[in-house]
């Protein structure tokens, strides 16, 4: 149930979990401890307001199909969407939120003007690139770990009801490959993804609006509503028998090839033949001058790309283990080819793991956590652990 008044809560100083709809895979937001809920996407409606000049304040517990309903309603539409939009705006700008829009407007954070954030005594202030801009590059992508989003200001785009899709199938995926890093070269593209579901390799390449002279191939159609309708098939929901183990590495456009070649080697061998039901591609340009965020999967590299494993494994200890030692490995070798792993799914993170994924912005984020008392807020996550064990 959604806390009427979380900044009593967080400034209590008792352990708390910051959840918004709860989607992340890895046990971010698993706890013993009281949770402290934003998601409300009923009532948040009611409380977005609009700013003038394409700006929007909406409250962290509203969903993502709410708000973009609200916003096409008015003429204009939030540049990067998931492909699943019952998440709490707070929660995904707290991973940092890519979609298939990503490949021309970078990440959701990148789209971010200010947002309110409260720390751990319960005290609120706003924070933005020139404000508090270290709490800024922290929260955005940073789990809840320097305080709870409670408002956000977005920057909109027009709304463009029609896309132009293209739709290809690839025979193998060293044509999917070079097909992938062709679209990473050009920035002429709206819309960009890829994937290996049910033993078929395909790519979809869009741009906004009607324009017929792209329509020169029978897999073309023009779609209504794009993010309402277009869905990779990722269900929130998981049978009881299984559970859900996601990730996502996001590599350097350049290094996209070895990151894929890794997961192939894996891909016909156990556990991940008998548990993998996808593999995802999304292409990431950030805009210029963007923000190095923290702890976002996405680097300083103008172009990443991201290539996300989805699996659903039997409730057994033996096959969870077995997926997650390969994700390790996975890991592993992102790390080696400069990329990060996206936070929200299942990620070992280790020590010295995270020591040299994000260096010293774990001295930075043991600061701010100290500084705005902030101890007793998501310290289960291993990167807050992290800070702890090694600077203590
Ligand atoms: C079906 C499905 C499809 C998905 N598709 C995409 C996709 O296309 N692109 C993509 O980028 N991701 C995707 N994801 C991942 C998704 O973006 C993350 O799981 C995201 O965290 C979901 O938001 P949430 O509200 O459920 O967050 P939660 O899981 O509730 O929280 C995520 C993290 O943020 C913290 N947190 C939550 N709310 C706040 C807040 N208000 N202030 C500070 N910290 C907070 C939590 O403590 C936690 O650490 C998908 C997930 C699912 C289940």
């Amino acid at each position: 149930m959604p806390a009427a008044f979380p900044s009593v809560l967080i400034g209590s100083g008792r352990p708390l979990t910051l959840r918004g709809a709860g989607h992340s895979c890895g046990g971010q937001t698993v706890t013993g401890d009281e949770l402290l809920v934003t998601y409300a996407p009923d009532t948040a409606a009611n409380q977005v307001r609009d700013l003038g000049d394409g700006l929007i304040e909406v409250p962290a517990g509203m969903d993502w199909y709410g708000l973009e309903r609200y916003l096409n309603r008015r003429g204009r539409a939030f540049p990067v969407l998931t492909d699943y939009l019952h998440m709490s705006v707070g929660g995904t700008l707290s991973v940092g939120g890519f979609g298939t829009n990503s490949v021309r407007y970078g990440m959701q954070v990148d789209h971010v003007e200010r947002i309110q954030l409260i720390d751990g005594m319960g005290a609120s202030r706003w924070c933005s690139r020139t404000d508090h801009p270290e709490l800024f590059r922290f929260a955005l992508g940073g789990l809840g770990t320097v305080g709870l989003i409670e408002r956000a200001v977005l920057r909109t785009v027009p709304y463009q009801r029609y896309t132009h899709v293209h739709r290809t199938r690839h025979a193998s995926l060293t044509e999917l490959v070079e097909h992938t890093e062709r679209i990473a070269q050009r920035d002429d593209v709206d819309i960009y993804c890829a994937s290996l579901r049910g033993g078929m390799l395909s790519s979809t390449t869009g741009w906004g609006g009607i324009s017929a002279q792209r329509c020169s191939n029978e897999n073309c159609s023009i779609v209504p509503d794009l993010p309402f309708a277009e869905h990779t098939g990722r269900a929130a929901a998981t049978p009881s028998d299984k559970v859900r183990l996601w990730t996502d590495y996001v590599v350097p456009a350049a290094q996209f090839a070895p990151m894929l070649a890794a997961a192939e080697a894996l891909l016909h061998r156990a556990p991940l033949n008998r548990v993998l039901t996808m593999l995802y591609i999304l292409i990431v340009r950030r805009p210029a001058a963007a923000t190095p965020f923290a702890f976002a999967p996405v680097g300083t590299d103008p172009v990443s790309i991201g290539l996300g494993l989805y699996t659903s494994v039997e409730r057994d200890p033996a096959a969870i283990a077995a997926t997650r030692h390969m994700f390790r490995d996975l890991l592993e070798r992102c790390c080696e080819l400069g990329g990060h792993p996206y936070l929200y799914g299942v990620n070992d993170l280790d020590d010295s793991l995270a020591e040299r994924l994000y260096g010293t912005d774990l001295d930075q984020l043991a600061q701010l956590r100290s500084s705005h008392r902030l101890e007793h807020v998501n310290a289960h996550l291993p990167l807050v652990k992290a800070t702890v064990r090694t600077r203590d």
